[in-house]
């Protein structure tokens, strides 16, 4: 099964794949199994890289996972085609898709099945793509071999740490200040002018040294047409202004709100 589930995510350009024991995780839904009829079994995990060269772009304004259309749509179409092929393939066993909203912790159990470490900027990272990957699962009640592994962390080199640019400033994560709904103070205005920042941040994963090699051994970019095709890397106050519902409403920082983008983006241009 495990060589099924693997085939089945490279042809989709998912090359990274590890499978894990439902008891080696730690389950933090339990009704997303409940409602899929899988009390044990098996995890396959599995990392989608999704950082595509217009992530380069030195005029992206937004962070790099929200440069491409949403990626819950991405999953969202995957897992309709893979499911069925693994229901028909495997008609004993039952088969469930999960990215973000999982029934279990994802980075530690990527982790685990060794599929890459966890770093100290807090998130899941792989050699090949750094932190710049999404992670899905697919569980099924199917018993398949799985060796856990110690969880790997990162080497610790503080070099995210240092090219924050607000970390010793104790002022709040430029990240989280982008999405903030209630009004931002002069001073976190400031901020988010001085660093172009118009939706989320990757200047910490930009500086790990792990994205530094993938980067420069050509191995981080993505050949996911879906994240390739769909890439808008510079976000305008125009552009945002004439985007359809529909086509707001696919990408990836639509969650927010069309008020918020706007507000950040009047910020960056009004300085302009
Ligand atoms: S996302 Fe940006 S502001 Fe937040 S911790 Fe990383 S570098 Fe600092
Ligand atoms: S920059 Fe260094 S400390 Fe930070 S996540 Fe990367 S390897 Fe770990």
């Amino acid at each position: 099964m495990l060589q099924a589930v693997k085939e089945l995510l490279r042809a989709r350009g998912i090359e990274e794949v590890a499978p894990l024991s439902l008891t080696d995780c730690r389950v933090v839904r339990p009704y997303l199994l409940e409602r899929a009829g899988i009390a044990d079994g098996t995890v396959f995990l599995f990392a989608v890289p999704y950082y595509t060269h217009a992530c380069d772009d030195p005029e992206k304004n937004i962070s790099a996972y929200c440069v491409s259309a949403d990626y819950h749509r991405f999953f969202a179409a995957l897992f309709d085609e893979v499911l069925p092929l693994l229901r028909s393939t495997f008609p004993d066993f039952r088969f469930a898709g999960f990215t973000d909203h999982s029934p279990i912790i994802e980075g530690e159990a990527a982790a685990r099945a060794g599929l890459g470490f966890l770093g100290c900027n807090h998130l899941f990272l792989t050699k090949k793509y750094s932190s710049f990957v999404f992670l899905g699962e697919i569980v099924t009640d199917a018993k398949v071999y799985a060796e856990k592994k110690e969880i790997a962390y990162c080497p610790n080199c503080g070099a995210c740490r240092a090219a924050c640019p607000v970390s010793l400033a104790t002022e709040c994560c430029l990240s989280a200040l982008s999405q903030q709904k209630k009004p931002l103070s002069e001073n976190e205005q400031k901020i988010l002018k001085a660093h172009n920042v118009a939706f989320g941040c990757d200047i910490c994963q930009e500086a790990c040294p792990v994205t530094i090699a993938a980067k420069k051994a050509g191995t981080l970019y993505t050949n996911i047409r879906f994240f390739i095709d769909s890439a808008l890397p510079r976000l305008t106050v125009n552009c945002v202004e004439e985007m359809s519902d529909e086509e707001f409403a696919a990408r990836a920082y639509s969650w927010r709100g069309r008020a918020v983008i706007l507000r950040n983006l009047r910020l960056l241009e009004d300085s302009q």
